[in-house]
Formats: C-alpha cells, structure tokens, sequence
C-alpha cells in the first residue's frame, strides 16, 4: 500500500511528518500508556499528552492560537473530524502549506455541509409527518363514511317500529365506538399538526441559518444565488433595471499576515458593515466567499448603482482604522469592484462574469476603485452601429 494511503488518523500523518512518537501516542489518545514516575493520575497523564499534542500541531503548521486553529488540532489530535484528517492527508500529499486560512476555509465548507444535511433531515421528518397526517385524515373520512353507512341502515330498520327497542341499543352502541374512535382520531391529528409547526418552525430556523455568513451576519452564496432568481424575475415583470456589483478587499492577506487572522476577520466585518449600510429591500449584499462580496441593486440604473457604490468605497477608504488588539494602525482599508447592467447580457451567468471581470481591471488599475463593465453590445461586435455602442 502507497504511504499515501494509510488509514487518515492523527497518528498517520503525523508519523508522516517525522513526529513518530506524536504519531504513535495520537492514534489512540485514550490508550494506556506508563505515566511518568510520580504522575498517578492517568486521566491527568492522558490529558496532559494530548495537550502537548495539540501545542506540536500547532507549532509543526506554524498555526497561530486562535479558536479556529485550536479546535481543528484538537479534533485532529482526537481523530473526531475524519473529514478534516482527509483533508489534510490530501493537503499534505499536493504539498501545500496547512495555514490558518486554509483551515477556516474548510472550517466554513463544513460547516455549510452540515447545514445542509440538517435541512435535508428535517425536509424528510416534515414529509415523513405530512404522510401521516395525511393518513390520519384519510382513516377519519373513512370512519365517518363506515357509520355513516350503519346509522343509515339502523334508521332504515327503525322505520320497522315493531324491532325499535333493539334498534335503538344497536344505533347507542354504534354512536358510542364512533365518539369514541372520532376522540383518538381528534387526539391523532392535534398532535400531528403540533409537530408539524414545530417542524415548521425548526425547518425556517434552519433555512435561515444556512443562508447566513456566520462571521459577518450578512446572507452567504447560497442565499444570494437565490435572491438573484428571485429579483431577475421581479426586475424583468416591473421593467426595471438590475445591476450586479463584486468587491473584494485590497491586499487583504497583507493584513492576515501582518495583524493575524482574527485582525483579519474583524476586517472582514467591517467591510461588510460599510456594504450593509447601502443595503435596503432592493439594494442586496451578501458575502460570496473569503474577502469577496456581492450586491445587486434593483431599480438602478448602471450609473445610479455605480455611485451608490463608489460612495460606500470612498467612506471607507476615507477611515482610518486601528487594530484594537494591538493599537497599530491598519493603515487605508479599501475594495475594488466590479459592476455591470443584467440585462445587458444574455443571461445572468453572463452579467456576473462581466461584472467579475471589471472588478479584475480594477485591481490591474490600482486598486480601491469601482470599474464599470462594458455594455455586452460593445465587447461582442465591436459595432459601431450599434445602439448601446456608444
Ligand atoms: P487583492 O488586492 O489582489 O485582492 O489581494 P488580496 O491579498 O486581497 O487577495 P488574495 O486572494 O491573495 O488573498 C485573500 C486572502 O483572504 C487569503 C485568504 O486567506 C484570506 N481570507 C479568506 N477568507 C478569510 C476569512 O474568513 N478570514 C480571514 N481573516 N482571512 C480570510
Ligand atoms: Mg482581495
Ligand atoms: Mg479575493
């Protein structure tokens, strides 16, 4: 068997790494092993070995100490991600560095994925419970219609006076199992559709917390690829105009590495705060990925969405913001962007590459400043005929 695949546990690639004695004592963190002389208290032994595990995962990667790099080497040294040790097995294998980006990067995939099969989850206990329901109602309509049909032939026999007496005690009988079946039947569906709000309830709550960018509160991709089929159809039914708008941080990395990851976040949040206060019912900001994000101005005209923009741009820029942690100033933090008309193009895939596009110029010409994607018409057929050419 290639090295490479080696079963992914901690002890794995460490051993890999050349830390054998790490490697051994990770693959089984809870395995018995001598304590030192003097130490009688296994538990705190065990404890103190995988602390010491950590504290080397850390300093093999040159991880900084930050919540983000602890829980990954925590879960890594106690092999409770194998996800992540494959991750890190592949990484490893490419030859690329395992640094504190990368690891929050596939902290925020992961945790997206599990969003994601908690919402798939619930999708399949509401239809489970929407089955039932539905089957309690059919065995209510069926009920009803089997004494219905006795009580009928009972009051047709009653109309035969002389058997009225046993009659009656028949139908008193029947109405009974009937009230009493119909109370089980009431019961049945009250808790039925309990748990159907309560699933309801869970499944917004779920909905709402996969479309959230959990660092900054602004909505994610997945929430912005449906806002956009969302407003293209508004947008095209009202005639109005729909322009999309990618910003990416200037030399944003230049900031992790010289004010650390969390600098960085916090950043990141600033950037999207400064976005946020343009945002309104039709003016929509997401977060699309790392230090990128996206708007979509409905109802504005390339020119009108263009000024919005290059505003929040100018307010930021005009800050200057310090490191709280620290007191070193960030120095200018600033966006490129990339802004283009939707209905320029054929479609909105088009638009977005566009507007991605006139955000790659911007950077190319210098940096903090909005470029204008060019009308389709234009860098197609180069026409100077053409309407929208001029
Ligand atoms: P440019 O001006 O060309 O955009 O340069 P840049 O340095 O901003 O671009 P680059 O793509 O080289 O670096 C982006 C960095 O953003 C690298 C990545 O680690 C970091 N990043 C992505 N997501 C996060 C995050 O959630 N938090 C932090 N702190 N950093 C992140
Ligand atoms: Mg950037
Ligand atoms: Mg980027």
């Amino acid at each position: 068997m290639d090295a490479h695949d080696e079963p992914l546990r901690a002890g794995g690639l460490l051993g890999w790494l050349g830390l054998r004695r790490l490697a051994d004592r990770s693959a089984d963190p809870t395995a018995e092993a001598d304590a030192p002389e003097g130490m009688d208290d296994p538990q705190r032994f065990v404890r103190e070995r995988q602390l010491e595990d950590i504290g080397d995962f850390l300093a093999v990667h040159r991880l900084p100490l930050t919540q983000i790099t602890l829980a990954v080497a925590c879960d890594f040294i106690n092999g409770a991600d194998p996800r992540l040790a494959a991750l890190l097995a592949e990484r490893r294998r490419a030859g690329e560095p395992i640094t504190a980006e990368w690891l929050t990067e596939c902290r925020h995939a992961a945790t997206s994925e599990e969003e994601g099969r908690t919402l798939t989850r619930l999708m399949e206990r509401l239809e489970n419970n929407i089955e039932a329901f539905t089957r309690t109602t059919l065995d209510a309509r069926s009920a009803t219609s089997e004494y219905k049909t006795a009580l009928r032939s009972q009051v047709d026999e009653l109309q035969q006076v002389n058997r009225a007496g046993a009659v009656l005690g028949e139908m008193l009988a029947i109405a009974r199992t009937m009230l009493e079946h119909t109370r089980e039947i009431d019961m049945q569906m009250a808790r039925s559709e309990r748990e159907t709000r309560t699933l309801h309830r869970n499944l917004d709550e779920a909905r709402r917390t996969a479309e959230i960018d959990h660092l900054t509160g602004l909505p994610n991709r997945r929430a912005f690829e449906s806002r956009l089929d969302k407003e293209v159809v508004t947008a095209r039914n009202a005639g109005e105009p729909l322009c999309v708008a990618f910003c990416d941080i200037d030399r944003f990395k230049k900031i992790n590495d010289t004010h650390g990851h969390d600098a960085g976040d916090r950043i990141l949040k600033v950037v999207a705060h400064a976005l946020s206060e343009i945002s309104d019912d039709r003016c929509h900001v997401a977060r699309h990925g790392g230090e990128e994000f996206v708007v979509l101005f409905r109802g504005k005209t390339l020119s009108e969405a263009f000024a919005i923009l290059d505003e929040a741009r100018e307010t930021l820029a005009e800050r200057r913001l310090v490191n709280r942690a620290t007191d070193v100033p960030f120095g200018r933090v600033t966006f490129s962007g990339g802004i283009a008309d939707l209905f320029e193009y054929p479609e909105p895939r088009a638009a977005l590459k566009a507007a991605d596009e006139a955000l790659y110029v911007a950077k190319n010409e210098g940096r903090n400043r909005i470029v204008r994607a060019p009308a389709r018409l234009t860098l197609v057929s180069d026409n100077a005929d053409s309407p929208r050419a001029a």
